[in-house]
């Protein structure tokens, strides 16, 4: 039996029935995400995970296994790939070079794609498209700067704003992180 905690609660038996085979593929035929279907699972991702170890509901050792197993729904329509921070130490760590980060943005802009994002994901979004930043800094906020002998912030990231419109305005497919 396999099972996984996708929601955070108890955990959820997985039907291996409903592999879809075009999602190992779409993923493996990136040049430069391919080559997981050769994970260990040694779980040194998982060791190093802070998310894992902050939550038993997140592990990227199982995202990488449900990938292997086509498991399109569970991933794409699940909140835990949305979980991870994005900190890069699984992949830094992998004994065999899976770019287990890269991999996980890439489920997220596939899950973006098909209009699965979490609720708090795209209330993110907005703040950012709207202000520039996630975080408001208020007067209060700059009034215990400023008795801390800090200087002040501004409320609004005007230049972040030009530059998410600029990248807005980009043609489609010359968008893409080069990273
Ligand atoms: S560290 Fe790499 S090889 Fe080991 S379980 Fe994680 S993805 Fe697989
Ligand atoms: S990048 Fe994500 S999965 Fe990898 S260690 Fe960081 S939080 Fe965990």
């Amino acid at each position: 039996m396999i099972t996984t905690q996708n929601k955070g609660t108890a955990m959820e038996r997985i039907n291996v029935r409903k592999s879809d085979p075009d999602l190992i593929e779409e993923v493996d035929s990136e040049e430069f995400l391919s080559g997981f279907s050769g994970c260990l699972a040694c779980g040194t991702c998982s060791a190093g995970c802070p998310v894992r170890r902050a939550t038993t509901s997140y592990d990227p050792l199982r995202v990488i296994r449900m990938l292997i197993l086509g498991l399109r729904e569970e991933l794409l329509k699940g909140d835990m790939i949305w979980l991870c921070s994005d900190c890069y130490t699984c992949q830094e760590n992998c004994p065999m070079g899976i770019k287990l980060t890269d991999i996980i943005n890439h489920l997220k802009n596939l899950a973006v794609k098909e209009e699965n994002v979490p609720i708090g994901v795209s209330t993110q979004e907005k703040l950012l498209k709207d202000q520039g930043k996630i975080y408001v800094i208020d007067e209060f906020d700059n009034k215990k700067r400023s008795k801390a002998g800090l200087p002040l912030l501004p409320t609004m990231a005007e230049q972040a704003k030009l530059l998410l419109e600029k990248r807005k305005q980009q043609p489609k497919g010359t968008e893409r992180d080069s990273r």
